[in-house]
């Protein structure tokens, strides 16, 4: 057996203490999987553990990458991360993979999730630099890039939304690296995993047992609260210093005439956006009254931020990594740690991760997931439940709002919600209004029903207009 253990969860639920904690106990070596904690120095606005609390235990893809560098791929992050797992197993130790950055964590543990570069043309590359000087597009804008997915691999194109940089240019790279249509290589995978699964359908066995996964989980209001106080620890100790080198940079590579993407990178770090407007402020005129408003303001949208990122990575844990899992036959190697109580977090997430790796370690039996804790029970059946709902594809874009929708039912909760209402009547009053007024009237007073039955009135009165891409032949 050749074991991996894989922690995962939102920012603020202590991933990194209880990697720590296993490989200080089972001679382990830590495995970065935090997009934003390869970047080298920022240690408080990237939230790395301090040395003193690495306790010696040596970690890998931790501040490896400069400020310049692009965030790794999903690709790469699997391929070095790979290699790296070998290394430690040959040096006799215990692999331990732990990291907020989830699309990482999918890359890495589920093959049909991406493609591995051992293909055709991919010897001749061997560095992401090379790649990026070689097809330069790959670092163009998100527009740009789609436009180019759509001429080469259109099922793809069709699939990403259009403000998905990372899934866009993955698709790209998966085309450049491999000289295949990523849509097609998935096809492919998915017929061989389905004329695998067909004679092996009873035999759970061959499933990969050798990973254990654990997902630090909080609930909402408590890990709220606690992010809160993070932020003002951060505050306290140095962010503003950090988010300020940051913008030093940033401001540099503009004025050298460069336009850095502005939603990938260290950029993205929490607190950077946020910060900006007191940063220039405090840059132009140091000694304006503004300056303490605009920081607390800072602070207060760095604290909305941070919430909301760790909901959107619990969403995408409940969305896609529960839903990989189930495929895979995973979920009974899922153990969910319950770390709402910060009081009881070594109890309640260490003490019990170690009870657990050193059962799976050993061999033995371990309990079912559903069993080690009543949030556990409740959370993973609630994400069984949602993962086995139906989803019909499609890719369809209400204009008025300019969102788009990648599944028919998320598209049909939009058009039917209140905020599309609302956003109709303001476009309504707006443009409409002057040249149509008896139409516009009834308009006004039933939009949603109008958009329904005669869509192509509510078209015309300029309500809705709907790109349907869906459905690729
Ligand atoms: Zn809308």
């Amino acid at each position: 057996m050749e074991p991996l253990i894989v922690i995962f969860g939102s920012t603020g639920t202590g991933k990194s203490d209880l990697a720590v904690e296993l490989a200080s106990r089972f001679n382990g070596e830590i495995i970065n999987a935090d997009a934003m904690q390869m970047y080298r120095g920022l240690p408080i606005i990237t939230n790395k553990l301090s040395i003193e609390d690495q306790r010696g235990i040596p970690h890998h893809l931790l501040g490896n990458i400069g400020l310049d560098e692009d965030p790794w791929s999903v690709v790469h992050f699997k391929r070095e991360a790979s290699k790296i797992i070998s290394e430690i197993r040959n040096r006799g130790k215990l692999p331990i993979v732990v990291g907020g950055t989830t699309y990482y964590l999918d890359g890495l543990l589920f093959e049909d999730r991406l493609v591995t570069t051992h293909a055709s043309t991919e010897g001749s590359i061997t560095s992401r630099e090379e790649l990026l000087a070689r097809y330069p597009i790959l670092s163009a804008p998100a527009d740009v890039m789609l436009a180019k997915l759509r001429e080469i691999d259109p099922v793809m194109a069709d699939r990403w939304h259009p403000n998905d940089v990372r899934k866009i240019s993955n698709s790209l790279e998966i085309y450049y690296t491999t000289g295949r249509r990523a849509s097609d290589i998935y096809a492919e995978q998915r017929k061989q995993k389905e004329s695998k699964s067909a004679a092996q359908e009873s035999d759970v066995t061959k499933a990969p047992r050798h990973v254990l996964l654990f997902w630090l989980y909080a609930e909402r209001d408590p890990l709220n609260l606690r992010l809160d106080s993070r932020v003002d620890k951060m505050v306290q100790n140095g962010l503003v210093r950090e988010v300020a080198e940051v913008y030093d940079w940033y401001q540099s590579r503009l004025s050298s005439g460069e336009t850095p993407d502005r939603s990938r990178g260290i950029v993205q770090s929490i607190g950077f956006w946020q910060f900006e407007p007191y940063l220039r402020a405090a840059r132009n005129s140091p000694a304006s009254p503004e300056l303490a408003k605009l920081k607390q303001d800072a602070i207060e949208n760095t604290k909305t931020a941070t919430r909301r990122y760790a909901k959107y990575q619990v969403r995408w844990i409940t969305m896609k990594t529960l839903a990989s899992l189930q495929a895979e036959s995973l979920l009974d190697r899922l153990y969910l740690l319950d770390s709402t109580d910060n009081q009881g977090w070594h109890d309640a997430v260490a003490a019990k991760g170690v009870e657990l790796t050193a059962r799976f370690l050993a061999g033995e039996p371990i309990p079912p997931p559903a069993s080690t804790s009543e949030t556990a029970q409740t959370v993973l059946a609630s994400c069984v439940e949602r993962s086995n709902r139906q989803v019909t594809p499609c890719n369809k874009t209400c204009t008025t709002c300019e969102k788009t929708f990648l599944t028919e039912e998320l598209w049909q909760k939009h058009i039917t919600s209140k905020v599309h209402a609302k956003a109709v009547r303001l476009r309504t009053r707006s443009s409409v209004v002057p040249f149509k007024q008896q139409k516009t009237a009834i308009v006004v007073a039933d939009s949603i029903a109008l958009e329904k039955s005669f869509p192509e009135e509510a078209r015309e009165a300029g309500i809705l207009c709907t790109k349907d891409t869906a459905n690729p032949p």
